[in-house]
């Protein structure tokens, strides 16, 4: 936790205050950087299954994707380059990049012979069942590697700037610190893997809006990533070792070569006593003057990866979840229930049908269709056969620890073991196929959209889908990489993503122990991320002992809080009491309104306004603590709580972090400035009553047949199913009468 907001701080200075250090006027010596930053894959087959054999999998599909064609038409985009260096950098510090820096491309920067991963040419991928998803689409990607490899036969010789990713370790993990045994010996292909992933992106996004771009990482390069890094100010020779002032020389580094003109930053100058004093003094042990700090510089410095770098141990476990789980009656619903696919079928009419064409309602802002490309390269490597041998891990408490440790060292932020019983998995494919209940254990983590951007966004603006395809993305990159380790050890496990699921996760989510239902519906609410994140799930047979609920008052709070409801701009959230709805105590959502408004909001690429709006949504300081200790300790303080973050003014756009551009594809690919942006303020002067509310609920009767067809929803029968709503009482009381 940070002592000091840094409400003021523009989002592409970045969280360490790299602006403190002394910058050279020319250019650098590059002359005494011999290394260019490669790395070696391991042996693909033969060796025992390390953690690294899956990491490089990933990279190397990473590094297939590392070219594609451009738009052919330039997107409306500021010509400043250094408005677009600035865009850039925060794009990158968005994508979680610890350092960013641009730097013009020179011949010193290319390598006389591009380095390659060693399965780049050979590496072939199944077709997942995401070849039937509408929104997703994984033949695309493999066209893309296709295309990739023609595309990468021609040099870079004609890309004028770079954009230098650096990425920091963590703390090394410890070989006797419970669960690390899989990470140990890994940061060197951890920071690689996370920098390919944001270079992969970044380089995608400027060919979306028409410039050349290629990504060069680790494992698949045609420049020099060290001398790079030195001439976009990442780092300096100091005893002869790459040194970056504040993360040392442990970080890992990608690159992003490019056509489009961008303002260079200047190179580090050699350190001085003065800078020492500037970026390392007081204000750097206080954290006055950026994110990062002394105290929080590295990464799990003081805590176990086990355990995620939130106090999750201080949480009340308890036996049950919070909110009634009728176990014994939930009944098991087709994929094709899920409402953004009943839009692709035309169920919701013909707007939000033409909204579904090619994730058009996702992908018409440039960022989020660029991050798509990552969580389709994901969702082909999601799945798959385990290896013949299977390795001794008989100890389920032990299995737990390396399991949540490996996720959270390679990205996730709060992740949670369960087990997967039936009722979470679908009942048939959306080809109308049976669902097999594949596996008894699920691990389940929550990515954090970020504190930042969320204060920059209105929740339904232009950064809205980029948002939640970024957590979708990371999710879909830690599950996976696991899912493929596990498998390597010869245990079934899948990933399971935004692009293809075969569970619900939302019931995993409170299994596991990572949240409690919230008025929001749908959405579980984190104590330490609020309702600001997404999830993820790995299944698998691979025994691991499940955590158990989690209690930290949020029932009573929603109770007296309905800002979520206040500020939804499709009135979609209940301001009412709680329901049953297929076995679940919820506060029912009407999905159908959330989902057209998603689907065809004019404003802005989908929306997340009710995490932007909760009162949980918090940016991590000391001066929260009193707030948590009493949302959690004091029933009667919840109200208070509630009235006080409206007097606060909390939930409104902080212009200074609004670091995106409003722009969007006319829908005939090219990329235009936004006609409209949603710029909502806060609806204070609103008393929202649940009698005025007209909303629908579909359960599972009124859901469509698990068939690949139209279904039509009828909302006049889903607005009685939701009066029909039994409260969880009710429902009890019937269960004890045995009439239910
Ligand atoms: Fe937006 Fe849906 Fe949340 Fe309402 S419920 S604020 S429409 S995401
Ligand atoms: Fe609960 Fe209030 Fe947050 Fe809605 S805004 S989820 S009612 S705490």
């Amino acid at each position: 936790m940070r002592l000091f907001t840094h409400h003021d701080r523009p989002v592409h200075l970045g969280a360490f205050p790299s602006e403190r250090l002394r910058r050279l006027s020319g250019e650098p010596d590059l002359s005494r950087i011999v290394d260019t930053g490669v790395l070696r894959p391991p042996a693909d087959e033969g060796a025992a299954p390390t953690l690294a054999r899956s990491i490089s999998r990933f990279m190397c599909a990473l590094d297939q994707v590392r070219e594609g064609d451009h738009n052919p038409h330039l997107a409306e985009i500021p010509g400043s380059p250094g408005l677009r260096s600035e865009h850039l950098k925060s794009a990158a510090y968005f994508l979680d990049t610890s350092i960013a820096g641009v730097c013009a491309l020179g011949p010193d920067h290319r390598l006389a012979e591009r380095v390659e991963h060693p399965a780049f040419r050979t590496a072939t991928y199944e077709q997942s069942e995401t070849k039937l998803r509408l929104r997703f689409n994984p033949n695309a990607v493999l066209r893309q590697m296709k295309r990739s490899m023609d595309l990468c036969a021609r040099g870079v010789e004609h890309h004028t700037h770079a954009l230098v990713l650096m990425v920091a370790h963590p703390r090394d993990p410890s070989a006797d610190e419970p669960g690390a045994e899989w990470i140990v010996g890994m940061q060197d292909w951890r920071a690689a893997l996370r920098a390919a992933e944001t270079a992969a992106v970044l380089a995608n996004y400027l060919r979306i809006l028409g410039h050349e771009a290629r990504s060069h990482t680790a494992t698949t390069t045609d420049v020099h990533l060290n001398r790079l890094a030195v001439s976009a100010g990442l780092a300096r020779l100091e005893d002869g070792a790459l040194t970056n002032p504040f993360v040392g020389t442990r970080f890992g580094l990608a690159v992003v070569t490019t056509t489009l003109a961008l303002k260079p930053d200047e190179a580090l100058a050699p350190a001085t006593l003065n800078e020492r004093w500037r970026a390392r003094g007081p204000s750097w042990w206080l954290g006055a003057s950026s994110q990062k700090n002394a105290s929080n510089a590295v990464d799990f410095a003081k805590r176990h990866y086990r355990d995620s770098l939130h106090p999750v141990e201080t949480l009340k476990r308890v036996d049950e979840t919070t909110t009634f789980i009728d176990e014994d009656r939930i009944p098991r619903v087709p994929k094709s229930s899920e409402f953004f696919l009943r839009a692709a079928f035309g169920d919701l009419g013909k707007a939000p049908q033409e909204a579904s064409k090619d994730g058009y309602s996702v992908a018409k802002a440039p960022l989020a269709a660029a991050l798509r490309l990552a969580l389709n390269v994901y969702s082909v490597l999601q799945r798959g056969e385990p290896a013949a041998h299977k390795a001794s891990y008989a100890d389920p408490a032990r299995n737990a620890d390396l399991v949540k440790a490996t996720l959270h060292y390679l990205g996730a932020d709060i992740a949670g073991l369960s087990r997967a019983p039936a009722w979470v998995w679908y009942s048939h494919r959306q080809d109308g196929t049976e669902m097999p209940v594949a596996h008894p254990f699920a691990a389940t983590v929550m990515i954090d959209q970020g504190f930042d951007t969320m204060e920059g966004t209105s929740g339904d603006d232009w950064i809205s889908s980029a948002q939640s395809m970024r957590t979708y993305m990371r999710a879909g990159l830690v599950c996976g990489v696991l899912g493929d380790h596990l498998r390597g050890l010869g245990f079934s496990a899948t990933a399971h993503s935004a692009a293809d699921s075969d569970v619900i996760q939302t019931p995993l989510v409170l299994l596991a122990g990572l949240g409690e239902v919230s008025r929001i519906g749908e959405t579980i609410l984190n104590p330490f991320l609020g309702p600001r994140s997404k999830t993820g799930v790995m299944t698998t047979d691979f025994p691991i002992q499940p955590d158990k609920p989690i209690d930290f008052g949020l029932q009573n709070f929603c109770e007296s809080c309905n800002k979520c409801a206040r500020e939804c701009p499709s009135g979609a959230i209940s301001a009412g009491p709680k329901v049953m709805f297929n076995g679940y105590e919820i506060w029912k959502a009407d999905v159908e309104k959330c989902t057209r408004y998603r689907m065809t909001n004019l404003g802005g690429s989908m929306c997340g306004r009710c995490m932007k709006a909760c009162p949980w949504n918090l940016p991590g300081l000391v001066q929260e603590k009193p707030f948590r200790w009493a949302a959690m300790n004091l029933p009667v303080a919840a109200q208070w709580l509630a009235r006080l973050d409206d007097a606060l003014n909390r939930g409104v756009i902080n212009p200074r972090k609004k670091w995106w551009w409003d722009i969007t594809n006319d829908g005939t690919g090219k990329v235009v400035a936004a006609k409209e942006v949603n710029t909502r303020g806060l609806n204070k002067h609103i008393k929202i009553k649940h009698e005025d509310q007209t909303l629908a609920a579909y359960p599972a009767p009124l859901a469509p047949l698990p068939l690949p067809m139209p279904s039509p929803v009828d909302r006049e029968a889903g607005i009685e199913a939701y009066r029909n709503l039994l409260s969880p009482a009710q429902y009890q009381a019937r269960i004890r009468e045995g009439q239910t």
